[in-house]
């Protein structure tokens, strides 16, 4: 290893992320979200999974044509049709990178492979060097090694890098591993695997037991120089290792640590907004790093003493990540410039026609009826815009009656192309009346899994957030709208999320 103070970062969010119930993303979404983990920096992107579906190898391959500075992963299981297909999707990247995995513990081996460790490890080194004929470029991946007998994971390590892997990852697929046993076990698997240099250690921790964080720390103290790691967590479960705590407790324990990622840490704000709202995943207002009161003080005396100096209660500062300050709050007389600017800051991808035919006056509206437009505003205002792509089905009309003596009934107009359709239904309260009424049109048979609402700005004039999560066979998607109205908001969110629907 060249720099052995280099902490590479590997962000799967768009893999261990995107593979949700719920999360799943259009390709425009991916490329949206590839392109900011490329100005966030990160050395590895693992793009998706190019055999678990046509729609994701297309993904892949984009985003390999499209985003060139980092190194463009594709996951694989160690068969030969997975790897064509992996091969295949990240081809056209400047520096691709096959993934591929299978299972090593006993778990693993008895019930999912229904193998033994020779037929497994022959397959693990089959593959990889089946890779190795596309790329140069090879990461294999001892799926469940934490609870993979010790000896046996060793011969695994050993006899991949022999057959050409250049990154071995040693992942706690069940969250299953403690800071402690996991440092020892990286430690010894340095000191045992002769070959172990030649390759690059990963390890890929899941947050089952809210360890993620600190086990994937543990390893790179002991060896490991990959980190594999999403936005906001997410990921199967319990989510991922976060990619932002991972960056900010080394940063900020530099100190203890002494390792250096090439991560610009002011991208991570964005990031993190941008994730959570193509994916429909709210982020916990107490989360680590990004949640909405990470840098919020409380008591009196914290604020005190903040406003004396940041340091006395801070460790970090909101622009180390990104977060803007207060002191760009919009109003009426901002011009479209100001507003531009201001929508990049906050991960919108806009141009000077769109700023100026629709956003501009849009953002004119709220600012008259609002005195101060904040960042949440907007957000709420490219949301309620129905983004691109995601737009099939669109709210022309609604009126809805409740109240506790009559039965709650609502007429809806939805347009779909050039054709807009109506139908009026009764429900149990007013969203369900406007489900019903929406579900007549649109003819599918749809359940509603999860309803959600909350207030995302500040005032009597504030916006409400309707995030719904739907079912259609076996597919899930999740769903938002937002308005000042909640049962527009409502409508819109169930529209949103069948137009997601219907795009894969
Ligand atoms: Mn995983």
């Amino acid at each position: 290893m060249k720099n052995d103070n280099r902490i590479l970062i590997f962000d799967t969010t768009l893999r261990d992320g995107e593979q949700v119930p719920g999360a799943s993303l259009t390709k425009d979404e991916k490329l949206e979200i590839a392109l900011q983990l490329e100005r966030l920096n990160v050395d590895i992107i693992e793009a998706g999974f190019p055999y678990s579906s046509p729609g994701d190898l297309i993904a892949v391959k984009e985003i390999s044509k499209v985003v060139r500075k980092p190194v463009i992963a594709g996951l694989c299981r160690s068969v030969k049709k997975d790897i064509d297909a992996c091969a295949e999707a990240i081809k056209p990247a400047k520096r691709g990178r096959i993934h591929t995995f299978i299972g090593t513990s006993p778990q693993h081996v008895k019930f999912i492979t229904r193998s033994t460790n020779e037929e497994i490890l022959k397959r693990a080194i089959d593959g990889v060097k089946y890779a190795r004929n596309f790329c140069d470029d090879v990461e294999f991946s001892a799926m469940d090694a934490t609870r993979t007998g010790f000896d046996y994971l060793c011969q695994v390590v050993e006899e991949v890098i022999k057959a050409g892997a250049t990154t071995v990852d040693i992942p706690d697929s069940v969250g299953y591993t403690t800071p402690e046993e996991f440092g020892v076990m990286i430690k010894k698997l340095m000191n045992t695997v002769p070959n172990i240099n030649r390759a690059v250690i990963a390890v890929h921790c899941h947050n089952d037991l809210g360890m993620a964080t600190a086990n994937s720390l543990a390893a790179v103290v002991n060896g490991a120089r990959q980190v594999e790691c999403t936005i906001n967590g997410l990921g199967e479960r319990a989510g991922n290792a976060a990619l932002e705590e991972i960056v900010m407790a080394l940063k900020t324990r530099q100190d203890i640590y002494g390792f250096t990622t090439e991560i610009k840490t002011e991208e991570i704000y964005k990031a993190s907004k941008m994730v959570s709202r193509l994916t429909g995943m709210p982020v916990q207002p107490n989360k680590s790093v990004v949640g909405a009161n990470a840098f919020a003080h409380a008591s009196g005396i914290h604020q005190d003493a903040i406003l004396k100096n940041e340091t006395t209660f801070g460790i970090m500062t909101p622009k180390s990540i990104g977060i803007p300050g207060h002191e760009l709050v919009l109003t009426s007389r901002s011009g479209r410039h100001a507003l531009m600017h201001r929508l990049e800051a906050l991960g919108f991808k806009v141009d000077e026609k769109e700023t100026t035919g629709v956003l501009y006056p849009k953002f004119l509206q709220i600012a008259d009826k609002k005195k101060e437009v904040f960042d949440e505003d907007l957000i709420a205002m490219m949301e309620g815009e129905g983004r691109k792509g995601r737009d099939i089905y669109t709210l022309q009309y609604f009126c809805s009656s409740t109240g506790n003596t009559i039965i709650p009934t609502t007429t809806v107009e939805v347009k779909k192309g050039k054709e807009v359709k109506r139908a009026v239904a009764m429900g149990h309260g007013p969203v369900d009346a406007t489900y019903k009424a929406i579900s007549e049109i649109i003819g599918a048979q749809v359940k509603l899994l999860d309803y959600q609402i909350k207030s995302i700005t500040k005032g009597e004039d504030a916006q409400g957030e309707v995030t719904v999560r739907v079912k259609k066979g076996s597919r899930e998607v999740n769903g938002r709208g937002v308005s000042p109205d909640i049962i527009e908001a409502s409508a819109r969110a169930f529209l949103d999320a069948i137009s997601k629907l219907e795009e894969k």
